[in-house]
């Protein structure tokens, strides 16, 4: 459908502009988290176009922006009405590059934590690239004040298009949007399927929280439970919203199902990534070449054992398995495994080999008692799988 540029200053002026609410669960937990805010134009001749249709002429002539300012406000608006009902998840926005060229949107943001309309954990703030940025300097630098001020960037659509593995090295996200492209694409080979598991992985060692859009059915909302992604969105879940059957649905507080098993895995991965990163960083100090690598010689590695990635899920969601034993046994050697990781790291040994053992003995503990928690959730979530399938049957 073709669009006029005078149309959707039309639409600005007379707010033909609405949102709808696409609900996002937490798998962890199998509740509401969020919802993504999406724009619905409802044209007085033309009927409902698609934002497809709009969005990149928008973006071409810097339209964009007014847009963005609006959807903003109406976000600001909206989060307001939520809290009232009782709602304690995020929304998030879509914002272009360019809205960051200027200052607009973030004095609006500003202006609203000022006036108590909103605390930035209210928002999130979904970045899409559509083309090669131009004034990368300028927009890095706002979206730093924008994280500085306490919100939470989303790199959207990752693995297709512009929304590259190079951009997150430039850019403030704390959180990646897996693209439903690659969603969709999973179950229809074992390639697919490792390019899913990859991303999540690689964004996990970068500290970044996963959520996976285009979620159609159980099967993949289950496989990206398991595989430790925080949030799911899609139709399987919910189609987007408008506001009050949204309001509806988080009244309904609906169950999905909800599983550690991903958070386990990852605290396998975090745990054989630390124990290399101290290897990497000891040799590194202890060969004697002007080869500079900082990177190797200080890791980001936290020996705080609450500040490590493992240390996150356990003193934090993790907790929720605090009755078990294998929990439990989980603590002491991974503590013990990240106060040896420091003296490896800071001490320049001649022979590290009692240390390096003392290290591999905590390390081992932490994988076993690890494993055998997994073994114990996946037995239970094997029987409830079963369960769950004499039911339907
Ligand atoms: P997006 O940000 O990737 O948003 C997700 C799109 O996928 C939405 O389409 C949503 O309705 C659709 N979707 C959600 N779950 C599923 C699913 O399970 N299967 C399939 N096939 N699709 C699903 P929508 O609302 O048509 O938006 C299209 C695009 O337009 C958005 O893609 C976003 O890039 C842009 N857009 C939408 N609202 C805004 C806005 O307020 N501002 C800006 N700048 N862009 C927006
Ligand atoms: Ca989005
Ligand atoms: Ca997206």
């Amino acid at each position: 459908m073709d669009v006029a540029l005078q149309e959707i200053e039309n639409a600005l002026a007379n707010q033909e502009f609405e949102l709808q609410y696409q609900p996002k669960v937490n798998f962890l937990k199998g509740r509401i988290s969020g919802a993504e805010c999406l724009i619905r134009w409802n044209h007085p001749e033309k009927g409902f176009i698609s934002p497809d249709h709009f969005i990149p002429l928008a973006e071409k002539t810097g339209l964009i922006t007014q847009i963005s300012a609006q959807i903003c406000s109406m976000a600001i608006h909206a989060i307001g009405e939520l809290r009232a009902a009782g709602f304690e998840g995020t929304l998030a926005i879509n914002t272009s590059p360019l809205d960051f060229e200027t200052c607009i949107i973030i004095d609006i943001l500003q202006k609203a934590i000022d006036e108590k309309e909103i605390v930035p954990s209210d928002l999130q703030i979904e970045l899409t690239e559509t083309a090669t940025l131009n004034n990368k300097d300028v927009i890095s630098s706002r979206l730093e004040l924008l994280t500085d001020m306490g919100f939470k960037l989303v790199m959207d659509d990752f693995g297709t298009g512009y929304s590259s593995i190079d951009l997150l090295s430039q850019l403030p996200f704390s959180t990646l949007k897996v693209d439903q492209g690659v969603i969709g694409r999973m179950a229809n080979s074992t390639k697919n399927l490792n390019i899913a598991n990859m991303v999540i992985n690689m964004a996990r060692t970068l500290r970044m929280d996963v959520v996976a859009e285009g979620i159609e059915d159980k099967n993949t909302y289950q496989f990206l439970a398991y595989a430790g992604c925080l949030e799911a969105q899609g139709y399987w879940i919910s189609k987007p919203l408008p506001f009050d059957e949204f309001k509806l649905f988080i009244k309904s507080n609906p169950q999905y199902p909800s599983s550690q098993l991903g958070m386990i895995y990852h605290a396998h991965l975090n745990n054989v990534y630390f124990r290399k990163s101290v290897l990497d960083a000891m040799l590194y100090a202890n060969c004697q070449t002007d080869l500079n690598m900082a990177s190797v010689a200080n890791p980001d590695i936290h020996f705080e054992p609450k500040n490590t990635r493992l240390g996150q899920w356990y003193f934090g969601v993790g907790q929720e398995l605090s009755g078990r034993e294998n929990f439990q046994a989980i603590e002491e050697p991974h503590r013990k495994m990240h106060e040896i990781g420091k003296t490896l790291f800071e001490s320049n040994f001649e022979n590290p080999d009692d240390a390096i053992l003392a290290f591999n003995e905590s390390f081992e503990l932490v994988n076993k008692h690890l494993n055998l928690l997994e073994t114990e959730l996946m037995a239970e979530e094997n029987a409830r799988l079963f369960e769950e399938a004499k039911g339907g049957a």
